[in-house]
């Protein structure tokens, strides 16, 4: 274990990689930040002036802001699949290292994850989502809220074509009622694709009392 995390070797690429850094040079020269957004909403774009997924209308009305904060490459994309399906330990200390959190620009009563699956507990050490918001509690000093669960296995939507993903996570949580001083919720994952996910997890949010629901994910 201790060998993973101090080997020398980068967790995207297996190239070498310096024993502290978080990736090797070439893959942190080809992690992106993202620097431009949507002049309607603020979405996250790749370019200036790309057409925004979110004024589409993909994505759930009922979120207010979305907060990426890597482009979703291949560096990203490899460092997330080794993280979900392998036991990686080196990975969590990589993440720790990138994670950063956006200037928001409301206060939030409480986080809220996007839940694994309790049977992919078994086979997955750290769900990267979870990482991702214990360090923005922490920082904003606001606690995680457990009131949304999985009630229903799906296969991994990494596994299924783009079409089926909204079915596949169909009545997949549920949201237990919010105290009533909750309003404002940051929901919490670690990658937005087609945004099934996350929709079907907001309208629970919703029913459940959420106000203002506002999205941060590590990558689009
Ligand atoms: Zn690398
Ligand atoms: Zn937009």
């Amino acid at each position: 274990m201790l060998n993973e995390i101090f080997s020398g070797k980068c967790p995207a690429c297996s190239g070498a990689a310096a024993i502290n850094a978080a990736l090797c040079d070439e893959c942190m020269s080809l992690l992106h930040p993202f620097n431009y957004f949507c002049g309607r909403c603020a979405f996250p774009l790749l370019w200036p002036g790309a057409s925004c997924y979110r004024c589409k209308g993909k994505l759930s009305k009922r979120i207010t802001n979305i907060y990426a904060l890597y482009h979703y490459d291949k560096v990203v994309r490899n460092m997330i699949l080794q993280m979900k399906f392998h036991y990686h330990i080196r990975l969590k200390y990589t993440l720790k290292q990138l994670i950063f959190l956006p200037n928001f620009i409301t206060k939030y009563d409480g986080i809220v994850t996007v839940p694994s699956h309790f049977l992919r507990h078994f086979v997955r050490f750290y769900h990267p989502a979870d990482i991702l918001a214990e360090y923005a509690a922490y920082k904003l000093n606001i606690p995680i809220l457990h009131n949304l669960k999985r009630v229903r296995y799906t296969k991994f939507q990494s596994h299924i074509l783009r079409a089926d993903r909204k079915e596949n996570v169909k009545k997949a949580f549920y949201c237990k009622k919010f105290k009533s001083h909750i309003k404002n919720i940051l929901l919490v994952d670690d990658i937005l694709t087609t945004g099934a996910t996350i929709n079907e997890c907001v309208n629970e949010l919703y029913t459940a009392g959420a106000g203002r629901i506002d999205v941060l994910v590590f990558a689009k």
